[in-house]
């Protein structure tokens, strides 16, 4: 029995898997998460129900932890701060700040050498007809963005309405011409020793995921070219954990990158079925500060995302040998809520 204890900021699905991979390597849990319902509490030793910026409760909290993980980027920065003056968090705090920002992220991006969407950052309506050339485009608020929240698409400077406002700064991204989009896992471990699995395949649909698969059915360039970037952007930010590099591939295969997730991913979530060990597992791994252990793939797979109400033909469903359904035992069914996924085992 290992005498760690991982808290975990968050108790979503993300929050869930992690628990139970935190589980299998005997590493306790604490969740906090102002979601009371948060389905992480089912899989975790305990449960703080609390809004983040309690101070007593995040006391309560550090006091009964190690390390310290979330499973969503978007925590206010100075909490994560605060919190890592007295147990680490890891990833660290400073590169929420670059990812949580897209223009500081797009920027980080690009001063690698790396190719990303054009773009431009936007504060009013006047700097969108500056850079007419970006349209057709996206228009995505440049903080807090999830799931296609806060984005326009923007056809041409007619779209752009009267009573727009810009109380928040947004960046205008050109709309990319998709052949197709993968995305890139990798994990960092304290020793700077780095895994990353195998480029998989992403099919969204009104801009949510909705399939994965692997192998992804891409060339060997861009196969070694979308790992190479995902390892140079993991490495420059010192980057301990499990992350995830979402990338765009353009009619004429060029390789963009799309964003970055600092956190385990749902793409990955094929990790659990396909791998020997997955992406949760090597993220408990290498924040709690154990060694690397090979990782290597057992078979190929394919992922439904489950949404809404999806889940309830699901929840009715039996299932063939090698598949299997994940119910995140969430209370409310919602429409394109991510409720659950099914993996598929592929020879
Ligand atoms: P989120 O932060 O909500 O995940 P993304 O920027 O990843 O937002 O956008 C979600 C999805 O929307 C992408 O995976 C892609 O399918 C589509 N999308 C976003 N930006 C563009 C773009 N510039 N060109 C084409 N499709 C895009
Ligand atoms: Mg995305």
């Amino acid at each position: 029995m290992s005498d760690i204890t991982l808290g975990i900021i968050g108790s979503g699905q993300l929050g869930s898997l992690l628990c139970q991979a935190a589980k299998k390597l005997n590493v306790k849990t604490v969740v906090i998460s102002d979601d009371e319902q948060g389905p992480a509490q089912n899989f975790s030793n305990e449960f703080i129900y609390s809004k983040y910026d309690n101070e007593s409760k995040i006391v309560e909290f550090i006091d009964k932890v190690n390390f310290v993980t979330f499973e969503f980027e978007n925590i206010p920065l100075e909490i994560l701060k605060k919190i890592d003056l007295k147990k680490k968090v890891l990833p660290k705090p400073e590169i929420n700040k670059i990812i949580q920002n897209r223009k500081l992220e797009k920027t980080f991006v690009n001063d690698l050498g790396i190719k990303t969407t054009d773009w431009a950052f936007i504060k009013q309506a006047r700097d969108i007809q500056k850079n007419k050339n970006l349209l057709p485009g996206i228009l995505k608020s440049n903080t807090l963005g999830y799931d296609g929240h806060g984005q326009f698409v923007l056809n041409s400077l007619g779209d752009i309405k009267k009573d727009w406002c810009f109380t928040a700064d947004y960046i205008l991204e050109k709309k990319v011409d998709l052949k197709k989009e993968i995305s890139v896992i990798i994990t960092r471990f304290t020793s700077g020793e780095t895994f990353a699995y195998e480029p998989i395949e992403n099919l969204h649909k009104d801009q949510i995921l909705k399939h994965s698969k692997i192998p992804a059915n891409i060339n060997k360039d861009i196969y070694e070219k979308s790992q190479n970037n995902a390892k140079l952007i993991a490495d420059k930010l010192d980057y301990v954990g499990t992350m995830c590099v979402e990338y765009f591939i353009d009619q004429d295969d060029n390789l963009l990158v799309n964003e970055i997730a600092p956190r385990v991913h749902n793409s990955g979530h094929l990790t659990i079925s396909a791998f020997n060990i997955s992406q949760f597992e090597n993220h408990v791994r290498a924040v709690c500060g154990f060694k690397f252990e090979k990782t290597q793939k057992n078979f190929n797979a394919e992922m439904i995302n489950i949404l809404g109400k999806e889940i309830e033909e699901y929840r009715s469903k039996t299932f063939e040998k090698g598949e299997f359904f994940f119910d995140y035992g969430k209370k409310t069914i919602k429409e394109k809520r991510k409720m659950g996924h099914l993996t598929i085992l592929k020879k």
